[in-house]
């Protein structure tokens, strides 16, 4: 041998880190467990809720898997792709967020179970990806088909979404108030209808309590009628939406301009005074008596506004220009030349009220507005922040529900009749690929079990209890954690969307495919720090990270 031979060859640069095979695929299983583990107590109505406090100490409450991944500060790379998988389902269906981790982190846990017997991963990864869509097509044939538009349906399925929230107290009114903001921009194109969720305007104010949250067929606008003088109700308002200034522009350079005597001077101001009553009077001209400019609004045309008696407000951000374009069904105008009658919107009533210390515009009463708001109310910051998300929950199921109308009943009871099915199929399949089936049948089967255990009720019992109900065909017994039974959920108006069922299967199995396949984890070594900032294990304060 020569001596040449034994010079290691450098392959990875100085500091990198490499696990390898068995001991990687355990790394990434732990890690992404462990994510699992922390928001499996809050699933279903009886899980309880999480208080994360940041690097800066600020408190969220919350039951929301998404919020609650998205609060904590995770390292690891697998830890992370369980992290991403709750908020590509917040955004997808926008419910469903804690089931698909629950079942990820459980699928992953009985994957471990045949790696360790010696079964392949990828002998795994092909069994889960088939009983996946099997358990789809299960949850098909069981679902309802609903009209989009029956009223009763869509409150069940708002109902449900807030039961597990801070919320349920209200969920009554909050699901009504959801229900006419969706139902109020839904479009229908052919035979199928749209939503497009960006059309309800959701604004918060801490102060009142929820039972204040209000419906606003309109759009509420977080600023104040920028004059004293002006009107503060105008009842029957014709709406002019501009957004160019009514200011004098100011060069881009810098000008000089020489004035010799007071003579010139007065001239000076009288000539932008008749300017800007000039734009007034435009406005006067449309016929418009509401003001709604997204820049600014001189003091003077001010002044000309409140003597005509229009109710103005500035600096409206764009993405309001949009939403009160589409309720009043104004034009946004560019040119205030261009102004005419036909450009104005309309509404009822637009007025200015206090909302605790602020003062808002409320355009409301608009007919047939294609944008509408919900004014979110509640004790605290903190009741506001989780009833805000609560009713993102809610808008977004009924959303699924009105675009994809298939229901199936809660509870669990899907996701036990799936894996029933499951394993009667997975009897006709033989050898390693009928373990990987069964044990998906085990995984899927944790959703039920999981609501129980956080109810309180003994796993096993419920397991057999919930297995022999479920064989006799019906397809609807789940786990009513209120009374802690096995019952039939479509006598407790528990309905979830479809669409987020297959959400969290397909969710769930892609995260779990992804992590059993790598065997290899490859970490560049960590840039350096700034002296000043500990690392990443240094308890940074607050949550902290997490390290696994
Ligand atoms: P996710 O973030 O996954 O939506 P939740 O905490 O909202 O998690 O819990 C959802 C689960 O709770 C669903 O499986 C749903 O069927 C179930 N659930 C909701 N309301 C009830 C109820 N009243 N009784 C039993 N189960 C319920
Ligand atoms: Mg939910």
């Amino acid at each position: 041998m020569s001596a040449q031979q034994q010079v290691p060859v450098v392959v990875l640069k100085e500091g990198t880190s490499e696990t390898k095979g068995n001991q990687a695929q355990r790394n990434n299983i732990t890690a992404a467990k462990a994510i699992a583990e922390i928001v499996r107590t809050s699933l279903g109505p009886r899980g309880m809720d999480k208080m994360l406090v940041d690097t800066l100490g600020d408190v969220t409450i919350t039951n929301d898997g998404a919020t609650i991944l998205k609060e904590i500060d995770v390292e690891h790379p697998a830890a992370k792709m369980m992290v991403e998988i709750s908020k590509a389902t917040d955004n997808e269906v926008g419910d469903g967020t804690t089931s698909t981790v629950v079942l990820a982190g459980s699928l992953l846990e009985k994957a471990e179970e045949l790696i360790t017997k010696n079964v392949h991963p990828t002998v795994v990864v092909e069994g889960f990806k088939r009983a996946s869509q099997k358990a789809i097509e299960s949850l098909r044939q069981i679902a309802v088909k609903v009209d989009p538009t029956d009223k009763t349906f869509l409150r069940k399925i708002a109902r449900t979404s807030m039961a597990s929230k801070m919320v349920s107290a209200n969920s009554q009114e909050l699901a009504d108030i959801v229900l006419d903001a969706v139902l109020a921009v839904a479009e229908k194109t052919d035979d199928r209808y749209k939503v497009d969720v960006d059309n309800i305007k959701v604004e918060k104010k801490a102060g009142g309590s929820i039972h204040d949250t209000k419906f606003v067929r309109g759009i509420v606008l977080d600023k104040e009628v920028v004059h004293g003088g002006m009107p503060k109700r105008i009842e029957n308002a014709k709406i002019a939406v501009i957004n160019s200034p009514l200011e004098i522009e100011k060069t881009e350079f810098d000008a000089k301009i020489n004035i010799s005597s007071p003579d010139q001077m007065q001239k000076f101001i009288e000539e932008e005074n008749r300017m800007l009553k000039a734009m007034v009077d435009k406005v006067v001209a449309a016929g418009a008596n509401v003001l709604l400019c997204q820049k600014g609004i001189d003091d003077i045309a001010q002044h000309y506004l409140a003597k005509a008696g229009i109710l103005a407000v500035r600096r409206i951000k764009e993405s309001d220009m949009y939403k009160l374009s589409r309720a009043t069904g104004a034009r946004i105008v560019n040119n205030l030349d261009e102004l005419s009658a036909s450009d104005l919107g309309f509404a009822k009533l637009v007025e200015e009220r206090r909302v605790e210390t602020e003062k808002w515009v409320f355009v409301e009463e608009c007919k047939n507005p294609k944008s509408v708001s919900i004014l979110v109310r509640g004790g605290s910051q903190r009741v506001v922040d989780e009833a805000e998300r609560s009713v993102h929950d809610a808008i977004m199921v009924v959303k699924d529900v009105i675009e994809y109308p298939y229901v199936l009943v809660g509870g669990g009871a899907p996701e036990a009749l799936a894996s029933l099915k499951l394993r009667e199929w997975a009897s006709t399949l033989s050898g390693r690929e009928q373990l990987a089936a069964e044990k998906f049948a085990d995984g899927i089967e944790t959703i039920p079990l999981v609501l129980a255990e956080n109810a309180g009720m003994d796993p096993l019992d419920t397991q057999v209890n919930l297995r022999s109900k479920s064989s006799t065909g019906k397809a609807r017994y789940g786990i009513d954690v209120i009374n802690g039974r096995v019952t039939d959920m479509a006598a407790k108006d528990i309905y979830e969307p479809l669409a987020v069922k297959e959400q969290v299967i397909n969710a769930a199995t892609e995260a779990a495919c992804m992590i059993l396949r790598i065997d290899n984890v490859i970490a560049a070594s960590k840039a350096k720090e700034p002296s000043n900032h500990s690392g990443p294990s240094g308890g940074g304060g607050g949550m902290g990270n997490m390290e696994m």
